[in-house]
């Protein structure tokens, strides 16, 4: 059955509702692609289906539990241990070099500095970076960047990738780099993606798309 399920979701910060009834369904494995407009509430969406921001009604099921039925401490555990993030930028930490950034998931969920590190580089190396392991994020491209978040993002094997406009930062050549290194690794893995992008040639890395417009969606594959 589906690894992700949310029903009815809604969400107001201010006059209009940033979700208005949103649906949206994922299997393991499977890269869906949450499109729509600026201000349509892809974001919303995605940071209520990882359990970020508490929905104000509707209902987040993952693997049969319900994400808004549990407390804070709960949730923070359970991204920790089956979610992996990637943003568009600013997520590596400057101080640590980029074998570092990546062995940090590791080395937070109690591995030993040498296994954690190991790991990470094994990551770097599949992600085409491992020549910039020494380097602090700040002395690499936009397109190595994001390549470490994308390791990092994967080097705790999660269940879920989270990936907001990951893409949005780069070059079109770059960005398709970087997606089609995502989507393989998340493929071999069987990690599923939930990929927030308003570009077209992104989202045709996607196995599905999912479209959000004034905060309603409209997923497909529910309704079949
Ligand atoms: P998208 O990702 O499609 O651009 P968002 O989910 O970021 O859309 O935003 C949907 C709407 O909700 C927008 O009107 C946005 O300004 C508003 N919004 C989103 N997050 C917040 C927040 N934390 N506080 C106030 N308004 C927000
Ligand atoms: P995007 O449209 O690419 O998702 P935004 O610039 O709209 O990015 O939002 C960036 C962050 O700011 C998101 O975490 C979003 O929830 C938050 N945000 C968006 N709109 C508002 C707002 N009006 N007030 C406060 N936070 C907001």
């Amino acid at each position: 059955g589906p690894l992700l399920v949310a029903t009815d979701l809604r969400k107001v910060y201010g006059p209009t509702p940033a979700l208005d009834g949103a649906d949206f369904t994922i299997r393991a494995g499977e890269v869906v692609a949450v499109m729509g407009p600026s201000g349509s509430g892809k974001s919303t969406l995605l940071h209520c289906l990882a359990g970020i921001v508490r929905a104000d009604s509707g209902a987040v099921r993952y693997r049969g539990r319900d994400l808004t039925a549990m407390s804070d401490g709960e949730r923070s555990a359970l991204r920790r241990s089956d979610f992996g993030f990637v943003f568009q930028f600013g997520q590596l930490v400057p101080e640590l070099t980029c074998l570092e950034n990546v062995a940090m998931p590791l080395r937070l969920g109690g591995l030993r500095r040498r296994e954690a590190e190991e790991r990470a580089a094994g990551w770097l190396g599949r992600l085409e970076v491992a020549d910039i392991a020494d380097k602090r994020p700040g002395e690499v491209s936009g397109g190595q960047g994001q390549r470490v978040a994308v390791a990092r993002a994967l080097v705790g094997q999660p269940r879920v990738v989270f990936a907001d406009e990951p893409t949005g930062a780069l070059d079109s050549l770059n960005g398709e780099r970087v997606m089609r290194l995502l989507t393989d690794a998340a493929h071999d893995t069987g990690a599923a993606v939930v990929l927030v992008t308003h570009e077209a040639r992104v989202a045709a890395y996607s196995d599905r798309e999912v479209v959000v417009r004034d905060g309603k969606s409209r997923d497909m594959e529910r309704m079949s």
